[in-house]
């Protein structure tokens, strides 16, 4: 089965079946690692080994950055990032190129005043402004961005710069996250939910600039405070494990396979034979976003007799293609393309494509 969902997704075959191998008895320690206290010493041993593979495969500076393993979701982010941010009267703006950028601005609003900066809605989401257009608040904390929208597959392929010198840059990357390297020093916070390329639901990594961490609002839960949890290591409570040691095979892989440049050339590879199948095919397929912007990850595409639509995917799904509807606010087909989904699954999916194109002239 090739499983095209926008995630939880995919994971690299070799990582579950290494789980798979030492889940009932983890390391000659005659125990799972699901059931093994979090602060005993494989556990221990776990989340370490999971935060300095992480920091080698994004070159994560150690002494500025703090990564934490957090729960809640991204979702959850929307409202800490705020939290930990700003004072309640501070403004901050937010550039919206899609739905998740959209819930993040609608959270912050709750906690500061957050300013729209930019907004793709009136072009149905399929564009990245250019960064002079935006409109930048002069004493704005941070600048929000969504750097991979999952619905409406828009990415960033730079990054603006906040007017503001004192603000940050912060940036869901819930969708892209290790898909590509990053350069960390220009971003204040970047989290993401685990569940599309680097393990499945339950984590959230956030990583966190240290000199921002400290100031949360007075009324800021425990759970969304970035200090309570970079002091105690992300053990202040008990963290999501099973999902934490996952993730840490993952990224074990992902540095095996030559870390993140080499993950970039397999996706851009992925990407463009999916994008090139879909322009090729003379308007029968037809993907909305601006092609500058188009997601290595997420590739969202209509067919001009939409009329056709559930036929494509049911016919995928009985061809081992499964997950390809659209995002239910949007419609369409969606193929979202991870890391670990192979080459041999696009390329079945592109083979499919012009069969069934071929079948309906
Ligand atoms: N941000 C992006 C870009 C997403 O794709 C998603 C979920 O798909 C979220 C945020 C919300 O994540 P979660 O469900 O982990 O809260």
């Amino acid at each position: 089965i090739f499983n095209f969902a926008a995630g939880p997704a995919t994971l690299p075959e070799s990582v579950i079946l290494k789980a798979q191998g030492e889940l009932y008895n983890y390391r000659g320690s005659g125990m799972s690692i699901m059931e093994m206290s979090h602060r005993g010493k494989e556990f221990d041993a776990v989340i370490k080994k999971a935060e300095s593979d992480l920091r080698r495969l994004l070159a994560i500076p150690d002494d500025d950055y703090a990564v934490l393993f957090l729960q809640g979701g991204a979702t959850t982010q929307f409202a800490a990032v705020p939290l930990n941010l700003c004072a309640p009267g501070d403004a901050v703006d937010y550039v919206v190129t899609g739905s998740w950028g959209d819930k993040a601005f609608k959270e912050a609003q709750k906690f500061c005043k957050a300013n729209l900066s930019w907004s793709g809605k009136s072009d149905k989401y399929t564009k990245i402004p250019s960064f002079e257009g935006l409109e930048q608040n002069p004493n704005a904390k941070y600048l929000h961005i969504c750097a991979n929208e999952t619905i409406h597959g828009v990415e960033f392929k730079n990054y603006p710069t906040p007017s503001n010198k004192d603000a940050v840059l912060v940036a869901d990357m819930s969708s892209n996250f290790c898909s590509k390297p990053v350069d960390v020093s220009k971003f204040g916070v970047i989290y993401a939910g685990a569940q599309k390329n680097v393990g499945p639901s339950g984590v959230t990594i956030a990583i966190v600039r240290k000199d921002l961490i400290g100031n949360a609002q007075p009324i800021t839960p425990v759970m969304l405070d970035y200090k309570i949890h970079a002091d105690s290591a992300s053990l202040y409570n008990t963290p999501p494990c099973f999902a934490i040691y996952i993730c840490g095979l993952v990224f074990e892989d992902l540095l095996e396979q030559g870390g993140l440049l080499e993950v970039e050339k397999n996706n851009t590879k992925k990407a463009g034979i999916l994008y090139d199948a879909i322009d090729g095919s003379g308007g029968f397929y037809v993907c909305p976003v601006e092609k500058s912007v188009r997601s290595l990850m997420n590739v969202p595409f209509t067919l001009q007799k939409s009329d056709l639509e559930k036929k494509f995917i049911e016919e995928a799904a009985k061809e081992g293609m499964v997950q390809l509807k659209g995002h239910r606010s949007v419609g369409g087909v969606r193929a979202s393309i991870y890391n670990a989904m192979p080459l041999a699954g696009v390329e079945k999916l592109v083979a499919f494509m012009k069969d069934f194109q071929a079948r309906h002239p």
